[in-house]
């Protein structure tokens, strides 16, 4: 999961100072799932903050190790069980994401399909390592596109059977989604009542962001995934999530063309039709996926795929760079400067780690 192209994972990320009665926010910055994990508290003691974060890069080592499909850990013993035909038990954690992302993918019709990672791997964006220059051949897209759906997999407590061997599950798609609100669940009950959980972009926030009187809302800056400036920015309600997924996170070109890390499972094919898409919703494990399922969904399916999977604040950037949002995302996004935002998304591309 880590990136192939100069564009960064670094943000900007500017804190406005908090109101001066209380203790400066805590930082934190952890290098993991291919990206910087920012969690920036404010409003807490020093020595609650410090062990919330240590309990935070406990965590996000977990999520590194078994949600990640290419290295050891529980998500490729789960992998290896499929192919040799056998059953598995996963943490009850990774059983719960399962279900939810099977959940997931038949909302949006497949758009969404965590059964794509032999897929994934044949164009070489599991890791950076993996890197191509070239699209395989149409022979061996079709070899891969027979692959089963996360539909096939039954799942009973913490027991996954498949119907097929035929499946590799890559949950690349909604993995640093849950992450996102495992950490923000970890913070909660460590009594943490203001921070923002930003992980490349992509992050959730919990309570507010200080500010005159302490009770401004975080403010996310959306910019535009080509040009400079932003598009506005958004208040998040307490604890909401805003996730994007873009086509300039990792890709290749030939001839002109971008063939990047979203692909499209009726096709195999990387998409071609959307730059980037933002969601905002309650949870980061639901604007993930939903972000992923609506960017793959494309310009005819967007908005009944957002609906299905229940997001109503959503923005895609067409190929052409034209916007199209949701009323929802109309309403809440405000004209502003970056320097009236905490944080921008998506990160830049001048930027680098
Ligand atoms: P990002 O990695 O930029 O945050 P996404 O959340 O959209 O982007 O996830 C993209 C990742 O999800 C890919 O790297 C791949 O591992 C996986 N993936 C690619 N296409 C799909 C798809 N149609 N459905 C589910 N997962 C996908
Ligand atoms: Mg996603």
């Amino acid at each position: 999961m880590q990136r192939t192209v100069p564009l960064s994972v670094a943000i900007i990320v500017m804190l406005l100072a908090g109101c001066s009665a209380e203790p400066p926010p805590q930082q934190s910055r952890i290098y993991s799932m291919g990206t910087w994990v920012d969690v920036s508290i404010r409003g807490a003691p020093a020595a609650t903050a410090e062990s919330a974060l240590d309990r935070v890069r406990t965590l996000l080592a977990s999520y590194e190790r078994d949600y990640y499909a290419w290295a050891p850990g529980q998500l490729a013993d789960l992998n290896a069980s499929i192919a040799n035909g056998e059953p598995a038990r996963v943490s009850t954690e990774l059983a719960a994401l399962i279900r939810e992302a099977q959940r997931l993918s038949a909302l949006s019709d497949g758009a969404f399909e965590p059964g794509l990672g032999a897929l994934v791997e044949l164009w070489g964006f599991q890791s950076p390592l993996a890197a191509r220059s070239s699209p395989p051949s149409q022979a061996e897209i079709d070899a891969r596109l027979a692959a089963a759906t996360i539909g096939a997999l039954d799942i009973s407590g913490t027991i996954i059977v498949s119907e097929t061997q035929n499946i590799l599950l890559d949950l690349g798609g909604i993995a640093k989604g849950a992450a996102v609100d495992a950490i923000v669940a970890t913070l909660l009950d460590a009594g943490i009542e203001h921070a923002l959980v930003n992980a490349g972009g992509d992050l959730r926030a919990v309570g507010r962001s200080g500010g005159a009187g302490g009770e401004r809302p975080w403010r996310v800056g959306i910019r535009h995934p080509r040009g400079p400036g932003l598009l506005g920015n958004i208040e998040l309600d307490r604890n909401e999530a805003a996730f994007t997924s873009g086509d300039y996170e990792r890709f290749f070109e030939v001839d002109g063309a971008r063939l990047h890390h979203i692909l499209d499972p009726a096709t195999g094919y990387p998409i071609s039709h959307t730059q980037a898409v933002t969601v905002i919703a309650a949870s980061g494990t639901l604007a993930d996926a939903a972000a992923t399922a609506v960017f793959v969904a494309g310009p005819e399916r967007w908005r009944a795929t957002a609906r299905a999977l229940g997001v109503d604040t959503v923005l895609r950037v067409d190929a052409d760079g034209s916007l199209e949002m949701t009323s929802s995302m109309r309403d809440r996004l405000n004209p502003a400067a970056a320097a009236d935002s905490d944080i921008i998304t998506p990160p830049g591309q001048d930027e680098s780690d």
